[in-house]
């Protein structure tokens, strides 16, 4: 499905490089192959070993990043973001990674995921004389490591991670050192690779691909890595940690060819559409999946329901940015001028469409209707995730509560107001089964669908989320 159209979207995508004299150049790379993780600011923060410099701006990583741009970012470490604004909003200042400077040295912070208990520290850090540059939870990091009385930067930033709540993949660059820190859930993907003796780190494995990586592991929950000329060294800041990487990493938000956890999302995908071809037989002619993150799930669906796959949804791959309008009538067109049905293939079909989620409904309806329009004389909706009733806290864009159709409404209320001859969504226990083949759903963030989180959730993040 279409991030832009859908109301579901990633916040971040980060990627770092120590010890490499293209640093800068392999973060471009690195970055672009994650751009599906966030389109509307980027920025690159590079070490000569002595200095620090930033370059920044709102735009894709092709735009920001012109040839006479990279031409002047020149050192051997370097870290990068990609960023789709939730939290504290959009704005050049807002744009990662931040960088600080004070007369202990410069030090830069990429994040990917959400704080849930930002404002609550906010509050207290001001009350102690601190002024933030920008509305964005990341900075507080920053705030708490020099505020840590600790004389090592290492333990200046155990002592400040130790007292964050919520989503965090932490890049932070300094003169000499790259540090690496996740959450005591692991929430967001972060892996650890290298290119010879250089040490590479991602959001996503893909990124590895890109730039000729080889992959070492995942980064732990609750691990902190430290990168300089003595190698590398892994501590763990919090020993309460387990894991519960987000389930929609999976189901649609990571790149279909990055393994997460040692798993391939695209082979994860198919076989949540096997397992849905068995919790959902349903007779129909052909089985077309909603480009570009439904492919794999329909592939699986068709494989396993012995109906064939076919391309009844194509993608215009050339409809800009700029055409993406937040208002619900020129999201409704903006579908229209993204995908088209193919004729040749559902007309007089009966039509089985797989999709990965439903948030609004509007989407889906108009899919709906353009299946139909193009002559399908059945149009059976399956979906390869569970109803999302709850909002995410952790760094996933996914509309209010109000906004979220699933969140008041039952399946059938639902077919009825997209219009499909049938519904059926994956169970949880099937999508959790579909990717780790095992029983039980532990190990996984499924806050959205079942409303139980791994991490306690503060009134004022509660009254955000419910009100935007
Ligand atoms: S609440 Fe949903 S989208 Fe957010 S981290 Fe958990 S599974 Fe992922």
């Amino acid at each position: 499905m279409l991030a832009e159209i859908k109301g579901l979207n990633e916040e971040c995508g980060v990627f770092g490089v120590f010890g490499h004299p293209d640093s800068a150049q392999l973060t471009y790379y690195g970055l672009h192959s994650l751009q599906h993780r966030g389109q509307e600011g980027t920025g690159i923060v590079v070490s000569n070993g002595e200095k620090l410099r930033v370059v920044k701006g709102e735009g894709l990583v092709s735009e920001i990043f012109t040839a006479d741009v990279m031409e002047e970012l020149k050192g051997t470490s370097a870290i990068g973001h990609v960023r789709y604004a939730t939290a504290g909003g959009g704005g050049y200042e807002n744009v990662q990674p931040l960088l600080f400077h004070s007369q202990t040295g410069s030090l830069a912070l990429a994040h990917n995921g959400n704080l849930v208990n930002a404002n609550i520290l906010k509050h207290q850090l001001e009350a102690q004389g601190s002024i933030f540059q920008t509305s964005s939870d990341t900075e507080v990091l920053a705030h708490l490591i020099r505020r840590s009385g600790y004389p090592q930067l290492k333990d200046q930033v155990k002592n400040a991670l130790s007292m964050l709540k919520g989503a965090y993949a932490y890049l932070i660059l300094t003169e000499k050192e790259l540090m690496v820190a996740l959450d005591p859930h692991g929430l967001r993907p972060l892996s650890l690779g290298c290119i010879g003796n250089a040490y590479v780190v991602a959001s996503e494995t893909c990124a590895f691909d890109v730039v000729g990586a080889e992959f070492i592991r995942d980064i732990r929950p609750g691990e902190l890595l430290i990168i300089n000329e003595d190698g590398i060294t892994s501590e763990q800041f919090a020993f309460n940690s387990t894991k519960s990487i987000c389930a929609m990493e999976y189901v649609y938000f990571s790149r279909p060819d990055s393994n997460i956890q040692g798993i391939n999302v695209h082979t994860a995908r198919k076989n949540m559409g096997k397992r849905l071809a068995v919790e959902a037989p349903i007779e129909a002619d052909v089985v077309t999946g909603v480009p570009d993150s439904s492919i794999s799930a329909a592939i699986g669906y068709a494989e396993a329901a012995g109906i064939p796959y076919e391309m009844g949804l194509i993608k215009n791959k050339y409809v800009g940015r700029t055409f993406i309008q937040p208002t619900q009538s020129l999201r409704e067109q903006g579908v229209k001028m993204k995908l088209s049905a193919v004729r040749g293939v559902v007309e007089g079909k009966r039509v089985v469409m797989v999709d990965d989620s439903i948030v609004r409904g509007t989407t889906s309806r108009r899919i709906v209707n353009l299946l139909k329009e193009a002559g399908a004389t059945e149009v059976h909706v399956v979906i390869s995730s569970p109803p999302i009733k709850n909002p995410c806290f952790y760094g996933i864009d996914t509309s209010s509560k109000e906004e979220l159709i699933a969140s008041d409404k039952s399946v059938e209320e639902i077919r009825q107001l997209i219009g499909a001859d049938s519904l059926t969504f994956l169970s949880t226990e099937g999508m959790v089964g579909a990717i780790v083949k095992t029983e039980g759903t532990e190990g996984f963030c499924l806050g959205c669908f079942t409303g139980n989180y791994p991490t306690e959730i503060y009134p004022d993040t509660l009254q955000y989320y419910y009100q935007k």
